[in-house]
């Protein structure tokens, strides 16, 4: 007796290796590598079909055709070992022509009413899964098999192409087509559900990246001006018209003379630094975006112009103690700020306005200072 866990390995093994067949070279982004996989499934359907048509043609109906059968088996066979060479739409081609001349040899054999001639409809969802053509082009296509259905069922039944069957070997072609069509467009139905939703998925990650790029500032990884606008109007949205919050704007004091004596470079390196130490001031006490050049806005969340005042006094202090060390140079520099309790009788712009107007006056003034 195997071990039920040795067992499980076992199947295990196997799994992996039929996921591995039919799965090798499919993962990716390429839709093409989507069909690879689909055009796999279905020459596995068709090889199945045909190995019972083999057995069905060779006993019970002893007819020549489990020939065909066979030659079938072995061309499903040739499309399914073609997939691993081939990537682009070969394969695709390499099917349809060998299901229209499968379907072409079994209606013509055997007539209309076991419906081989409908085996060609499955095409018609496999062209439309494919989508690195042209929409005519698939039209056309569609229709002509449409037609070619059509026009062989009229034939068959015009020339009363017919072979008498016993009731057993009628539901054998009954369950056989049945099933054959019910696998494929299962299969096919499928895939398309399964390219819509990662699709789906897609467009709904690259959205989200988008909007955080666009959100972002690529210096400092701060919120830019676009994402704090956005948050502050939700934010006032969200709230009551209680809710307090206080907005300071902060600008460098003659940031120009650090890009002017220590480099560019050394400007970056400021605005980053001071990004980091903002960053974890605000942690628990609202947001912080980069409003421009070398300016900042603080929103204080829930809280009233004297919390925001007392903490920014805090934090001039640090900015004031903070050591910049840049390649030889080391310096100081310092801020100013302009403090302004929201008032929503005046709304956000004008509440940014005249936070605007008061850190104005804190450079008038000799700045590195808080005017509230
Ligand atoms: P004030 O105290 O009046 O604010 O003086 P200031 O020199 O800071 O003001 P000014 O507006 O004259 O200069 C701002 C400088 O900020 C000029 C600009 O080159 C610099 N700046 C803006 N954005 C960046 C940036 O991303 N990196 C660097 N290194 N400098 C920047
Ligand atoms: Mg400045
Ligand atoms: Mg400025």
């Amino acid at each position: 007796m195997i071990p039920p866990y040795v067992q499980g390995m076992h199947n295990m093994n196997l799994i992996d290796k039929l996921k591995d067949i039919l799965f090798k070279d499919v993962t990716g982004e390429d839709k093409l590598k989507d069909m690879v996989f689909l055009i796999r499934i279905l020459c596995i359907i068709n090889i199945v079909c045909n190995i019972i048509w083999i057995a069905f043609f060779s006993i019970s109906l002893n007819s020549r055709l489990y020939q065909w059968a066979i030659a079938f088996v072995v061309i499903y066979s040739l499309t399914f070992w073609m997939t691993y060479w081939d990537k682009g739409s070969t394969n695709v081609y390499v099917y349809a022509t060998a299901t229209m001349l499968s379907m072409l040899v079994y209606s013509f054999s055997i007539g209309a009413v076991p419906g081989f001639q409908f085996i060609l409809y499955s095409l018609i969802l496999l062209f439309y899964f494919k989508t690195d053509d042209n929409p005519v082009y698939k039209a056309f296509a569609a229709l002509a098999i449409a037609a070619t259905v059509i026009g062989v069922w009229f034939y068959l039944i015009s020339v009363d192409k017919v072979v008498a069957f016993s009731k057993k070997q009628s539901l054998v072609l009954l369950l056989t087509n049945t099933m054959y069509m019910s696998l494929t467009y299962i299969t096919i139905s499928y895939s398309f559900y399964l390219k819509f939703a990662s699709n789906e998925h897609k467009i709904l990650k690259y959205a989200k990246k988008l909007e955080k790029l666009a959100t972002l500032d690529p210096l400092t990884q701060l919120t830019n001006r676009r994402g704090m606008t956005n948050h502050l109007e939700s934010f006032i949205s969200e709230s009551s018209s209680h809710t307090q919050l206080s907005l300071a704007i902060s600008d460098i004091d003659f940031f120009k003379r650090v890009n002017d004596t220590y480099g560019h470079d050394a400007g970056d390196y400021v605005l980053v630094e001071l990004s980091k130490m903002f960053r974890d001031f605000m942690k628990d006490k609202g947001w912080i975006a980069r409003w421009g050049g070398e300016e900042f806005l603080f929103a204080f969340e829930g809280n009233n112009g004297d919390y925001a005042f007392e903490q920014l006094t805090k934090l001039k202090y640090s900015i004031e103690k903070k050591e910049f060390i840049y390649k030889d140079y080391e310096f100081k520099v310092t801020m100013t700020f302009g403090l302004e309790e929201y008032d929503s009788t005046v709304g956000i712009d004008e509440t940014i306005k005249n936070a605007d107007n008061k850190l104005y006056q804190g450079k008038e003034s000799g700045r590195n200072r808080i005017i509230y």
